[in-house]
């Protein structure tokens, strides 16, 4: 099954896109194919495969046969025109980025993302002499005064980590595409079940695999998936993409490949140069994973509106910040931008400030205090004493993540039991 059967449901593509009966073999499920390298048919084969004029299997850094089947299922599922997989959704953040910028350029991204993409952007990213401008979204006239000359990219995340904030894709979209801007959307938190940022206007979606994709803890792996909506021909800012490429005997990637030129790009340059690349067996796991993608997501958000509401009224809660609740202010915004549900991440501030967050998540059983989101288990921590700790406290602030505040990823287990277990822990940090 591939692109070309766009009329089947989310439950169908989610188990069948990308995949096809092994043809050597006739296996059902896709094969992990555990290689290095592919045997080229003759000479002149493997001179077609390198000059990219026959697309094939060379060498697994750059394409792998599992990881094909991963990239086109995300592909489909995105309602995208391709998809490069990495070895991590950092990596994916990279690797979205690497084609459109160069020396000199910026990218404009959200206050409100996940604490390692804000390390990313503010410190690491200068190394390469790029640079990020950090805008709160909801201020519209702030993202459009931000953009400049040297602007390469708007960048946010659809539900924004850790929780309780979506972004108005459409308003950003029209922003972006009015300066002649790809927007880039991490939807780690949404999963294309929840939100598909291509149909709100954005041009490239990169993922954390690492999360609610794979679903249960396993691997470490990203993707980035193109729409094949944006001419990087309208514009001189794309080079990469629109000139001549030194390395394939001046080939054009977008006049060659058309909607595929970032995907080809992402592959045959960044893959080949950059080397962040996603293992068959990771692929594997991530695929077994998003078979199961709606019904988790389903009971994610089943059980996270449940947990939310009762945590609301509970005497040691501050505030919870849901965008499913109804007292959320993007309580609108979410039934537009993902009308299934607002996921199953959410934060929790506590009325005992700092110390009562440490003795909270000390306390509970249930759940696991670990730096990860969206597996099957429940999860909670600490942003400001963990993956928010290299931030200011105005930066941890503006993220969501002030120093009173749990990140909490609810899991698929039983509503009642997380709700017994949450209790014990908000009474033993109350007293
Ligand atoms: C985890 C996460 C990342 C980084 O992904 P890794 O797979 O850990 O590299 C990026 N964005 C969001 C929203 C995340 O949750």
């Amino acid at each position: 099954m591939t692109q070309d059967a766009p009329s089947f449901g989310f439950d169908t593509l989610q188990i069948h896109a990308g995949a096809r009966p092994d043809p050597a073999t006739g296996a059902r499920q896709v094969p992990i194919y555990q290689t290095t390298a592919y045997v080229f048919r003759d000479a002149e084969h493997a001179a077609a495969l390198f000059n990219l004029q026959e697309v094939g299997y060379i060498y697994s850094r750059l394409t792998n046969p599992t990881v094909a089947a991963l990239q086109e299922r995300v592909a489909v599922l995105e309602g995208g025109a391709g998809a490069v997989c990495c070895s991590s959704g950092h990596a994916a953040q990279i690797m979205a980025l690497f084609p459109l910028m160069a020396p000199g350029c910026n990218v404009v991204v959200s206050t409100r993302l996940y604490g390692g993409s804000i390390t990313q952007f503010s410190q690491t990213i200068k190394r390469f002499g790029w640079s990020a401008k950090f805008v709160d979204t909801d201020d519209l006239a702030a993202v459009e005064a931000a953009i400049d000359d040297d602007t390469r990219a708007v960048f946010c995340e659809s539900i924004a980590n850790p929780g309780g904030y979506i972004t108005d894709i459409d308003a950003l979209a029209k922003i972006a595409d009015k300066a002649g801007l790809p927007l880039i959307v991490d939807n780690t938190s949404a999963t294309p079940y929840l939100c598909r940022p291509i149909e709100h206007g954005a041009t490239l979606v990169v993922h954390s695999m690492t999360k609610f994709l794979t679903g249960n803890g396993t691997v470490t792996g990203g993707v980035v998936v193109d729409s094949g909506n944006f001419d990087w021909s309208a514009s001189d800012k794309f080079p990469s993409l629109s000139a001549p490429e030194p390395a394939y005997h001046g080939l054009k990637f977008h006049e060659t490949f058309g909607p595929l030129a970032f995907t080809f790009h992402g592959i045959a340059v960044g893959l080949r140069d950059l080397g962040m690349t996603l293992n068959p067996q990771a692929a594997h796991y991530t695929l077994m994973g998003i078979e199961t993608l709606s019904l988790r997501m389903a009971r994610h958000v089943e059980n996270a509106e449940k947990i939310a509401s009762w945590l609301e009224g509970h005497a040691a809660v501050e505030g919870v910040t849901y965008a499913g609740l109804e007292s959320s202010p993007y309580k609108e915004r979410a039934s537009r931008i993902c009308p299934k549900g607002a996921g199953g991440l959410f934060t929790v501030a506590l009325k005992g400030g700092y110390d009562a967050c440490v003795k909270f998540v000390d306390s509970l059983e249930i759940f696991s205090h670990v730096a990860n989101l969206g597996d099957t288990r429940s999860l909670v921590i600490h942003s400001a004493s963990t993956t928010h700790r290299q931030l200011t406290e105005e930066q941890q602030i503006a993220a969501g993540a002030a120093p009173n505040v749990v990140r909490i990823s609810i899991g698929i287990e039983d509503a009642d039991d997380l709700i017994a277990d949450l209790d014990q822990a908000l009474n033993k940090a109350s007293a």
